[in-house]
């Protein structure tokens, strides 16, 4: 035990000693000089943080099982509600509007019910939620006492490859995206498929991918790379002009996960400006439970498991089993192997700490998404044994508020002062953008009217071959496009 550590315990000690014998209000004619134990430290400077989580599948909960935060649930059902937001001292969340593959046809629905319930959340609890869209409005409710929800959607496949959805879904008040989520989409490559080859890669991203993440740079709508592939994350980082954030990803030279974060990925972070909220599930924090729980009979096992249950439960309607249906089975198989300890998680931030820096680090626990958590996480209650163990490894209170929530703060506020310069920017030069060239085109302009607009505007960008194919194929003829190619500004 080092003296640090002698020190927190007599601090403790001390406290909860108090805490047994509450000192006497009345004042007492001869009182003896008291020495007051001074305040436990940890717990001060818990107590003190602006809490930001970016990752939590709560909003499944609330829809698919009419869950709602007033309700206070044991641990083994769900990781967070009001009652354990008060106790661990969260002060805001970026609910995950994860949108399931399996809702093909209705992904831009799935996101809007989703979307929805959290607003529901926030509308039943007024005077302990608050809906938040910007950096301001966390300030704002953390100073008000009150819980901020936000909303990131998880799966880029959510905006159905249409840019105009895109930008509805931060009218709604989405505020990050991820490119994509375990599965690659139409014009970003994900690292949960990257491997099968039955998938339709792009080496990356697509010019529309390139295209969804400036329209999200101009919007103010932060560029989330957790769970992209290696290519993709490094695109995404060239193409973007605002600190991106990875919402719920932890280290491969850790654990070794094609999901988590190589050293190289970590320092581009740091370059790029952006934050690394670690994520708390086992499976990415843990090297001996990723192995064990990545034994390939044992997956086959518990998926034949759900596919049995999903059988046996077709939804009336035809809309496929939730995952929250199945969580039950999932939670069950995930028990078989030994949670890791608290260690492993603080691994993991510490580790990126030091190699992104102490300003790129954060906290992305995943709660009510993952079925296993390191020893002594629970829910979202635990939080100050994170703020506990990084003390005790020797952080210094400034430094912990970063990583509980002041890093991201500042990205979040980065990210809007850059939609705000390329708005002021945009305003100055009406030279036409792609996107302006698709909606003439959509709005039946002929090539002779589009190449007047053309000529006198200028254009922002490159016609690349793919832009060029997809413009030939909406019958654009080739005095436009070569129009296009002469008026590139800048
Ligand atoms: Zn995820």
């Amino acid at each position: 035990m080092n003296l640090k550590r002698s020190l927190i315990c007599i601090l403790l000690l001390s406290a909860l000693t108090l805490a047994q014998h509450p000192a006497p209000h009345k004042k007492t004619a001869k009182a003896a000089p008291v020495t007051r134990p001074k305040a436990d430290p940890v717990a001060a400077i818990h107590q003190s943080a602006l809490i930001v989580d970016t990752h939590a599948d709560t909003p499944q909960r609330f829809l698919d099982e009419n869950f709602d935060l007033g309700q206070n649930t044991p641990v083994t059902e769900g990781h967070i509600d009001l009652d354990k937001i008060k106790q661990g001292n969260l002060g805001a969340e970026f609910f995950s509007i994860w949108v399931e593959p399996e809702f093909k046809g209705h992904y831009a629905q799935r996101a809007m019910d989703l979307i929805d319930s959290v607003y529901q959340q926030a509308a039943r609890h007024p005077d302990k939620i608050t809906m938040a869209f910007s950096a301001d409005d966390i300030a704002r409710a953390h100073d008000q006492q009150k819980f901020a929800a936000l909303m990131g959607i998880e799966g880029g496949h959510a905006i159905e490859n249409d840019m105009r959805l895109l930008r509805d879904f931060y009218r709604v008040g989405v505020r990050y995206m991820t490119l994509t989520w375990s599965n690659t989409n139409e014009w970003a490559d994900s690292s949960g498929d990257i491997q099968d080859p039955n998938i339709k890669h792009h080496n990356g991203m697509t010019d529309f991918g390139k295209d969804v993440v400036r329209e999200m740079n101009r919007m103010g709508m932060i560029v989330d790379i957790s769970h992209v592939s290696d290519a993709t994350f490094y695109q995404a980082l060239l193409v973007s002009q605002a600190p991106v954030i990875a919402s719920h990803s932890s280290s491969r030279e850790l654990t070794n996960q094609p999901r988590n974060m190589t050293d190289d990925m970590l320092r581009a972070m740091t370059n790029n400006g952006g934050v690394v909220m670690v994520n708390f599930y086992s499976a990415f924090i843990d090297e001996n439970y990723r192995k064990a729980s990545s034994d390939p009979e044992k997956i086959k096992q518990r998926d034949a498991e759900v596919a049995a249950y999903k059988k046996a439960h077709p939804q009336a309607d035809g809309s496929p089993v939730t995952y929250d249906e199945t969580a039950a089975i999932e939670k069950k198989w995930a028990a078989q192997f030994p949670r890791p300890p608290l260690k492993s998680l603080i691994d993991h931030i510490d580790h990126v700490a030091k190699i992104a820096g102490i300003d790129h680090v954060g906290l992305g626990s995943d709660f009510d998404g993952v079925t296993s958590l390191p020893e002594g996480i629970d829910s979202v209650v635990d939080l100050p044994k994170i703020t506990q163990a990084l003390y005790q490894r020797g952080y210094t209170r400034e430094q912990i508020l970063k990583i509980l929530g002041g890093n991201f703060m500042r990205v979040m506020r980065e990210v809007e002062a850059t939609a705000k310069r390329l708005q002021d920017e945009r305003k100055e030069s009406d030279a036409l953008s792609f996107e302006d060239i698709e909606l003439m085109v959509g709005n039946r302009v002929n090539s002779v009217q589009l190449a007047d607009r053309i000529k006198q505007h200028g254009v922002n960008f490159d016609l690349t071959p793919e832009r060029r194919t997809q413009l030939k194929a909406e019958k654009v003829d080739e005095s436009a496009l070569d129009a296009m190619v002469k008026a590139r500004k800048k």
